[in-house]
């Protein structure tokens, strides 16, 4: 331990990757002096100022309280934990596919301590549903998945700050501009500060990963790029999908396309729950939630089709592309478009009338248009091929009022170069979570906060 530091460890960033190593740290090494630096605000402050009455789009805040302050990105998600290697990210790649998922479990129980306990885990074991997917060309994917919802996601997450703020030095709403290099430890640089530390973990997620794209180019630390995940929001009447949410909750469901062999896969599926615009960079983007207290459902279930796309060579920028295809359409939309698959399929713009008079209330507010004048053919023909596929396992996802948010954009850090302890080059700094580019879930994100937290004890 170095008593000429100011801090024997520093994170940087609060979300599931930050707050699951500074828990884990807390609990296996009390004396440990821990500092956490948070570009957005505390749990309570975050307010994102869309009301459906005054403010019903997204405005572009600087920092948005979506995807910024304690809790990351998932404070406000649908808090679906899926305990799986066959998604969410990579990190079994590099800790092994045992370890990953005992963490996961760990993670769980802690959640469960927290406040979730009460909460339903599905599971994909044993289920009809993937003989009916297999007999129409589908494939469900194997996972468990701890549904906590957006709710009972936030009081897990007041818990735990009530837990670590009495010991962890937090620092909200203080971005950390530059990591250097300093004395057998890193030197931490804010606006109006700079601090020492012997350990650095840096978990910036999505919202980070420009910066981090800097650090790892100052420190010359190598990367790799990421593939982007490109398609819409479907929202439908909750019924149709209730045979596959009631007993799975989230079905992780891949389709390989007639023409190009493409994969679409489902994702983030919110039974009974809202669609949202997500914003990111001033990129507006569509996203889905729902909540675990019935009175706070609707009557519609969403989720996501999505295609992968991955550039090598010499176009190497896969979120430029899907950023470029989310400006067109917000060009167009002036946000978030939503069309009826019906006016889709008959290559028409759909209208507010005939939203309106359509059997599917939108529980977005978007610009009523034509997503086949923003999303490329090849992604466009895959997605329509996987909804008639799953029309035949959920009759009815194709009729004419299905709804279609564009578009839906995820966006994967550039891989960043670690070894198997999620450790860079530099000994004891620490790239973890979805600004490695290794996770993308709150599951994995968290398993690697734990994961690095324990390697730190054991070493320092
Ligand atoms: C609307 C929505 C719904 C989602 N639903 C689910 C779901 O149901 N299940 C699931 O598995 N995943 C879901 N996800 C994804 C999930 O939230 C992320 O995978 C997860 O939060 C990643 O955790 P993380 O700690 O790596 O990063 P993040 O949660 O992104 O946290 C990173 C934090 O670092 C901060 N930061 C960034 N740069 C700096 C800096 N320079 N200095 C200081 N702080 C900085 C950010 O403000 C942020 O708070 C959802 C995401 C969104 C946006």
């Amino acid at each position: 331990m170095s008593i000429n530091k100011d801090y024997d460890v520093i994170i940087i960033g609060a979300g599931p990757g930050g707050i699951f190593a500074a828990y884990e740290l807390t609990k296996i090494k009390a004396s440990l002096r821990i500092a956490v630096f948070e570009a957005g605000n505390m749990l309570s402050k975050r307010k994102c100022p869309i009301d459906g009455v005054k403010i019903k789009k997204c405005i572009g805040c600087q920092n948005c309280s979506i995807m910024s302050g304690f809790g990351g990105a998932g404070a406000f998600s649908d808090g679906k934990y899926n305990i799986t290697n066959d998604f969410g990210g990579t990190l079994y790649e590099y800790i092994g596919k045992k370890e990953a998922l005992d963490l996961m479990h760990y993670v769980d129980a802690i959640n469960l301590s927290h406040g979730g306990e009460g909460t339903k885990l599905y599971s994909t074991a044993d289920t009809s549903i993937k003989k009916a997917c297999m007999q129409n060309k589908l494939k469900l994917l194997d996972a468990s998945v701890r549904h906590l919802g957006t709710d009972i996601n936030y009081v897990v997450l007041e818990n735990l700050y009530n837990e670590l703020s009495e010991k962890v030095d937090f620092f909200f709403l203080t971005p950390v501009r530059e990591i250097e290099l300093a004395d057998g430890g890193y030197s931490i640089k804010t606006d109006d500060k700079t601090y020492t530390c012997s350990k650095c973990i840096v978990s910036v997620g999505r919202s980070g990963s420009k910066w981090m794209e800097s650090v790892c180019a100052k420190l010359d630390i190598p990367t790799k790029s990421n593939r982007v995940d490109i398609g819409v929001r479907v929202e439908l009447p909750a019924a149709l999908f209730s045979h596959l949410t009631d007993e799975l909750y989230e079905s992780k469901i891949v389709y390989r396309t007639e023409k190009y062999e493409d994969r679409v896969r489902t994702f983030c599926m919110n039974p009974y729950g809202s669609v949202v615009a997500e914003n990111t960079g001033g990129i507006v983007t569509v996203n889905g939630h729902s909540f675990e207290d019935p009175a706070r459902r609707t009557q519609n279930t969403n989720f996501a089709l999505l295609v992968s796309k991955h550039f090598s060579e010499p176009f190497k920028d896969s979120n430029g592309y899907g950023e470029s295809i989310a400006r067109l359409s917000n060009m167009l939309g002036g946000g978030v478009i939503v069309q009826r698959f019906g006016d889709l399929i008959k290559g028409r713009r759909s209208t507010k009338t005939r939203i309106e008079e359509g059997f599917v209330t939108p529980t977005l507010s978007a610009e009523p248009g034509d997503l086949s004048l923003v999303l490329p053919g090849r992604i466009l023909d895959g997605i329509i091929e996987m909804i008639y596929a799953l029309d035949k396992i959920a009759p009815g996802t194709a009729n004419d009022d299905t709804l279609l948010y564009g578009v839906e954009v995820k966006f994967y850090n550039m891989e960043v170069s670690v070894n198997e302890r999620l450790e860079s080059k530099y000994e004891g700094l620490y790239i973890i979570g979805d600004g490695s580019g290794v996770t993308h879930s709150l599951s994995h994100a968290s398993a690697s906060g734990v994961f690095t937290a324990r390697d730190i004890a054991s070493r320092i």
